[in-house]
Parts: structure tokens; sequence; C-alpha cells
């Protein structure tokens, strides 16, 4: 399932590609007709995301509500021109200028909203920490008086917005957090370091479209970054995600994999183990 980072480069890539024009929408799949008929022709005005979904506002208090799901995607094809970029597959909504054609597929959700329902949406998400001024506080009171595990919590969107399954196992082995502890016993000084993980390394994956978290591509594409040019990376790397049974680069343990809130947790027993 796409993360937060995905979303917030999509909104981002949307916003450059549309914002201010009046694109054509519509739907070739049939599925959302209606509502892309609401849309086409006004003028795009902005998009955002906050965690997992995607707002992008249209002039006349219309907002296109997106939430990938799964399976869903949304791709933009630039230098493109209408008429002459295929439909391939079931393409719920079609955004295309003369310059830009936008295809959304297979999304969980697909919706057109007013700004009240865009903030009854919001104010059910906790914080993203790629949102301007985002509170983890507000995750704090949340996890700190919860007996599910940190693991759980982590998934959970009205806790934490945007952290999905790769992030949630990646930062809590960065951290030394046994996974299976009880939000109401993690400590304060735990849930700042992994805020303040998440609130790092999440800009890293905007910038490279991918999830880094090994230190040493974390600093690779920090000094890139920093030269303003990053190379695409070729592989992802991670601590535990998807390594179950190989050895903790770390420690040497061999790395644990279990379902938790739905989707495999992998952590290390030796490196997270409870203080
Ligand atoms: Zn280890």
């Amino acid at each position: 399932m796409p993360e937060g980072h995905t979303l917030y480069r999509l909104a981002r890539d949307l916003d450059a590609a549309y914002r201010g024009t009046q694109p054509e929408a519509t739907s070739p799949q049939g599925k959302f007709a209606a509502g892309a008929a609401l849309l086409s022709g006004r003028t795009f005005v902005h998009a955002t995301s906050w965690g997992k979904h995607l707002f992008a506002e249209f002039d006349g208090d219309a907002c296109l509500h997106v939430h990938l799901g799964l399976i869903g995607t949304f791709t933009i094809d630039e230098h493109a021109y209408v008429g002459e970029v295929p439909v391939v597959g079931q393409v719920r909504l079609r955004l295309a200028t003369d310059a830009h054609v936008a295809d959304l597929r297979g999304p969980n959700l697909c919706a057109v909203i007013t700004p009240e329902q865009v903030e009854a949406v919001t104010a059910r998400l906790g914080p993203d920490p790629l949102r301007p001024d985002p509170d983890p506080d507000l995750a704090w009171r949340g996890i700190s008086r919860s007996g599910r595990t940190v693991a759980e919590l982590l998934m959970d969107q009205s806790v934490l917005a945007g952290v999905g399954n790769v992030y949630r196992s990646e930062v809590l082995f960065r951290q030394r957090i046994d996974p299976f502890r009880p939000g109401k016993e993690l400590r304060r000084s735990s849930w700042d370091a992994i805020w303040l993980d998440l609130v790092d390394l999440l800009p890293l994956g905007v910038a490279t479209g991918k999830i880094v978290t090994v230190a040493e591509q974390v600093e690779q594409v920090r000094s890139e970054l920093a030269e303003g040019q990053v190379d695409p990376l070729t592989a992802r790397t991670s601590y535990v995600y998807k390594r179950q049974g190989e050895p903790c680069r770390v420690c040497g343990s061999r790395i644990r994999t279990r379902e938790v809130a739905g989707r495999n947790l992998f952590w290390c027993g030796r490196c997270q183990r409870r203080r």
C-alpha cells in the first residue's frame, strides 16, 4: 500500500501539472461518470495530501478526494496530448489538458466532496509528519492511553497519518523499540524519538520515491539532497522489512515476522527487546 510520502509526491506532481488549468475530467470506466462531470472544466486550484488521503481542490468548492487503498494508482503522463493517450485498463478518472493526462485506476475511494467534508475527513486523521505544523502531542495522547501495541498504533491512521507497514517496522527497529509494547507503557521519550525519526525520514522518501531507512542510504540521500541532486536508488534495502529469516544487520539474530493489524510486522527479537 502506498505510504504517506507517495501521496505527498502525487499531490505535488498533480499540483505542478494542473494548477490553474481547467482539465477535462472523464471516467472511461464509467464508475465515476457523475463525479467526473461535476469536476470537468473547473479550475484546478491546489492538491494536498494528509496521510494516505489525497485532496484536489477545484473552484466552486468541489474537492476530489482519493484514497488509493492497496492497489490503486494515479499516474501522470507528461507531454501527452488529449486523445493520444490510449485508455489502458480500468480508468476510474482521467484528468486531461493539452499538456497532461492523469489516470486513476483501482482506488479504494474516489469522490467529489465539499470543503466541510474535507475538514470532517482530516479531523479523524492523526498528525502527518509531512504536513506543515503537525501536532505530535495529538498522537501521543492517543498512544499513551492505549492498551494496544505500538506496532498496531503506528498503523492506525486516526493516531498517526501516513505511516504504513514499511515505515512502522523500520522506525521501530531504528529506535530499538519492542513492537509489542502497549502504547500506555511507551515512554514519552521513545515516542518523541519515533516522531523525530519520521519527520527526518519521510522527506527522504518524498525526494527519492523510495522508503530510505538504512543508515548508509540515509546519509547518501541526505548529502545528495544538500548538493541539490538526488540519484535514483537502485535497490531498496531495509533493516527488517521483508527480511524474515535473514540475519539482523546489527546483531546477526534472525529477523522475525508476525501479522499485526492485518499486515506482516518484521522485527529483531534481540535488538528490540523490552528494556
Ligand atoms: Zn538485531
